[in-house]
């Protein structure tokens, strides 16, 4: 894939004709279909090929669904902390590696500037650039900050976290927070009640407080292992607690620096197929490469795809896309491609509640699909019937 020289926007063009891929490996949510199609009409997947369709030959390529990210600040050297453009081209960067929808994250910042983009984010949710917004930050825990600015980090007071949901109006999506802090319980009862998920991360809170947690409501462990105390024998923290909970979908940053392959094994094993969302908490760096970056008010450093802060050096985000965690995923670590499917589709489509539009390649859903070759390599993307990366088949 070409890193994205100059997009601007998401211009819509008109949906293609009907279309049908014939002779791929179709990943399914009952598994995969040998030598099988996908028929596209508009903007959806039909059930059958409509008899004006265009034929596309992809025998040896895998169609699997479009990727979604849950919890993504950006790429292309732009991020969702910046303005209209910035956002757009951060988008259009990783719709070019596959990921059809995405909740767009921001950082730590001043509570104003927080409301402000908030709206702007809105807005863009509002015309289906974003699925939403995810706010992470300011209410985690300065003893797990990561690449968050520590003078601007504040206790979860529910006033406050009501004021982002509003200031998301209805396209507020997810609150990462510290649930341990003072008011952290009473802000995830004041999310869940806003059907705003909170998720738990960043966080310093023991197993006992964060089963507390959860059974208030929480039902997302922001990038699990990472910024939160690690599996202690005697203390196991909040990572046994949301392994342990069916409840509880674990997010895992699948770039084979923030995790150690046998680590993403041991979150898979406990939790289940079902209950993993692979995210890229990509950074500007992600589809450009190494230099020197904003994250929020903080400086970053990127070098061989490795982003840290200037300052103190704790990594700061990542560069992946999610074309990369789906190959790593599978070559790598070994996954069934049904499981890394799961991981990157049906499960965060799930979490967002859109399983009735996307998530999977079902007739009446989005066509939003992604195709690979056998290396697993990205050969083609579709959202909503429309190519954004036209295959070129031999
Ligand atoms: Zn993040």
């Amino acid at each position: 894939m070409a890193a994205d020289p100059g997009a601007r926007g998401t211009a819509r063009s008109a949906p293609t004709g009907p279309q049908v891929l014939t002779g791929a490996k179709v990943v399914l949510p009952t598994g995969t279909v040998e030598n099988g199609q996908v028929a596209v009409d508009g903007r959806h997947i039909t059930g059958t090929a409509p008899v004006n369709a265009q034929v596309i030959d992809v025998t040896g390529h895998w169609v699997v669904p479009g990727f979604v990210d849950i919890h993504n600040h950006g790429g292309g050297g732009a991020s969702f902390s910046g303005t209209v453009d910035d956002v757009l081209r951060a988008i259009r960067t990783h719709r070019l590696h596959g990921t059809t929808t995405l909740v767009a994250s921001t950082v730590t910042d001043e509570m104003d500037l927080l409301v402000q983009q908030a709206g702007l984010l809105s807005e863009l949710a509002e015309q289906g650039d974003i699925a939403g917004i995810h706010f992470e930050g300011p209410f985690i825990s300065p003893c797990r900050k990561g690449a968050h600015s520590e003078e601007l980090l504040r206790a979860p007071d529910p006033a406050e976290v009501r004021k982002l949901i509003d200031a998301g109006r209805g396209k507020a999506k997810m609150v990462t927070l510290a649930t341990e802090l003072p008011g952290g319980i009473d802000s995830v009862r004041l999310l869940a009640e806003h059907g705003v998920i909170a998720a738990i991360g960043h966080t310093d809170a023991t197993y006992e407080q964060t089963v507390e947690a959860i059974d208030a409501g929480a039902t997302v462990a922001t990038h699990l292992f990472n910024a939160m105390p690690t599996l202690g024998h005697r203390s196991p923290g909040p990572i046994a607690a949301l392994l342990e909970d069916e409840r509880v979908t674990v997010e895992l940053i699948n770039d084979g620096t923030h995790l150690h392959p046998a680590a993403l094994e041991l979150a898979f094993h406990h939790a289940g197929a079902s209950r993993v969302a692979f995210i890229t908490d990509a950074m500007d760096a992600a589809g450009i490469g190494d230099g020197r970056y904003m994250l929020g008010p903080l400086e970053v450093e990127v070098s061989e795809g490795v982003a840290r802060l200037v300052e103190g050096g704790s990594i700061a985000g990542s560069t992946l896309t999610l074309d990369r965690a789906f190959k790593r995923a599978v070559t790598v670590d070994k996954l069934p491609v049904e499981d890394a499917v799961a991981a990157l589709s049906a499960n965060p489509a799930r979490l967002l509640g859109l399983s009735e539009r996307i998530g999977s390649l079902e007739p009446g859903k989005d066509a939003d699909l992604v195709l690979l070759d056998a290396n697993f390599d990205l050969k083609g993307v579709m959202r909503r019937g429309e190519w954004v990366v036209t295959p070129q088949l031999p």
